[in-house]
């Protein structure tokens, strides 16, 4: 979200006459979009910010923070480094131009971490920042379910989703900017509920379908979901809408019901694996994964191992997976029980190995099958193109300029470190370098 939140900020500072550049060095404002979610992101911060004051000094370059971290460290940022012209939070983007003006007039630094009345969202311009042949569009944000872990909803506010007319808009600009897939944005982006013309509540399967309409329109995906906030007609989604993608990124967090309890997270271990039954009857190829805490307090070694078991029996194509860090304000940091550190290490370790080992299962089950790619953009190497297949595994394949932005059946060759290698099964996409191999 924060890769789409940036496309705005510069969408919003275009008219100023701003635009985006490749360096810091000689930039006119750098803007720091942070992140809060573990202390590791946070603290990166300030280790950021030391860094580019010289450039302030040299150059008089100004200096913003945003998203998250502003939001629920403004008074420190202000207190830790006081040179920062502009502090704003993820809901006052929209206010970008006006902060920046305010600074540049030399007023002190402007801040702005309010959750206004007014939605952001109508004060943006139509998206003009390009991105790509994938691009990211916020259909939902915020989050009232307050798991005891997560400081999300207090620094993005409360749950609020984009009423599918302006979400549509979006997606047609973006299309009409070169998008062939669009990702759908949100905390807890199916839990999406907007209103469409004639006053009828929509959920995002029944959104997906109205923009699965939009010609040049062939993938979508959608992230980040809850398990609580899958319903039917999600799931039937995947079976009845070809453009929506087989696969879902799907939280669990962990496998013991002891654990999901005291997070606040609202299921069993149990009604996570129906969930999965139910999405793997709809549509057989669907892949999942998710994301795992590990060492959350008061985690035992029968609450780890029932995470343990719960991964071998599904099986992820990919996951994330973080020690427990605890953030200021959160119920979660209060408990007595934290797990020691070399505990959580140990638990971690042997976690991503497990993890890795089915991703890497994965993707050698490929090698041999020939898929659909969109190809997105220039590899490494000269004449090679990179893509994504449904399942959203990186596949590297030599191929001109001409296959960016199109679907391309592909044969897939072996995996490489990174990615798959991978040969279209179409000569008329083949590179310069191949045609005179
Ligand atoms: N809304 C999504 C997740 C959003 S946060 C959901 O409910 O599943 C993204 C991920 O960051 C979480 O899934 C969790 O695994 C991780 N995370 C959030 N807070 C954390 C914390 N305090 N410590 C470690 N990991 C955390
Ligand atoms: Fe955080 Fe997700 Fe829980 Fe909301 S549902 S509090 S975003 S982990």
């Amino acid at each position: 979200m924060n890769v789409y939140d940036s496309a705005r900020m510069a969408d919003v500072l275009a008219p100023l006459g701003f635009c985006p550049v490749d360096s810091a060095e000689g930039a006119d404002l750098v803007i720091l979009n942070t992140c809060h979610i573990r202390e590791k992101a946070s603290e990166k911060v300030f280790s950021e910010l030391g860094r580019l004051k010289p450039l302030k000094d040299r150059d008089g370059t100004m200096l913003a923070v945003a998203g998250c971290v502003a939001q629920a460290e403004g008074e420190a940022i202000l207190a830790r480094a006081p040179y920062v012209d502009v502090v704003l939070g993820p809901q006052a983007y929209h206010r970008l131009p006006e902060l920046v003006a305010r600074a540049a007039r030399g007023a002190g630094t402007a801040l702005d971490t309010d959750f206004p009345v007014d939605v952001k969202f109508d004060h943006l311009p139509a998206p003009a920042t390009a991105q790509g042949v994938s691009a990211f569009l916020t259909v939902q944000e915020g989050c009232d379910k307050f798991c005891t872990f997560c400081v999300v909803p207090y620094t993005r506010g409360a749950e609020y989703s984009r009423e599918p007319a302006s979400v549509e808009a979006e997606a047609r600009a973006l299309v009409a900017n070169g998008a062939v897939e669009l990702t759908l944005l949100g905390q807890n982006v199916n839990a999406y509920h907007g209103r469409d013309e004639t006053g009828a509540e929509i959920g995002l399967g029944a959104l997906m379908r109205r923009l699965s309409r939009i010609d040049g329109l062939k993938r979508l995906r959608y992230t980040t979901s809850h398990p609580r906030d899958m319903d039917a007609d999600l799931i039937a989604a995947h079976a009845d809408t070809p453009a929506v993608m087989p696969y879902v990124h799907l939280p669990v967090q962990s496998g013991s019901d002891r654990i999901l309890d005291a997070m606040n997270r609202g299921h069993t271990a149990e009604q996570y694996r129906d969930l999965v039954r139910r999405l793997r009857s709809a549509r057989p190829d669907i892949a999942l994964s998710s994301d795992f805490i590990v060492g959350f307090p008061g985690e035992t070694d029968a609450d780890f191992e029932a995470t343990m078991a719960l991964v071998a029996e599904i099986g992820f194509a990919a996951a994330y997976s973080f020690k427990y860090s605890p953030r200021p304000g959160t119920p979660a940091a209060l408990i007595a029980a934290q797990v020691p550190e070399a505990v959580q290490d140990a638990r971690l370790q042997r976690l991503q190995a497990l993890l890795r080992d089915q991703q890497d299962a994965f993707n050698r089950a490929l090698i041999g099958k020939t898929v659909p790619v969109l190809y997105a953009r220039e590899g490494r190497h000269a004449g090679q193109l990179v893509g994504k297949t449904p399942w959203l595994q990186p596949v590297h394949a030599h191929a001109s300029n001409a296959a960016a932005g199109q679907i391309l059946e592909t044969r897939i060759l072996a995996l490489a470190p990174n990615s798959l290698a991978g040969e279209i099964c179409d000569t008329r996409f083949d590179s310069a370098e191949r045609r005179s191999a």
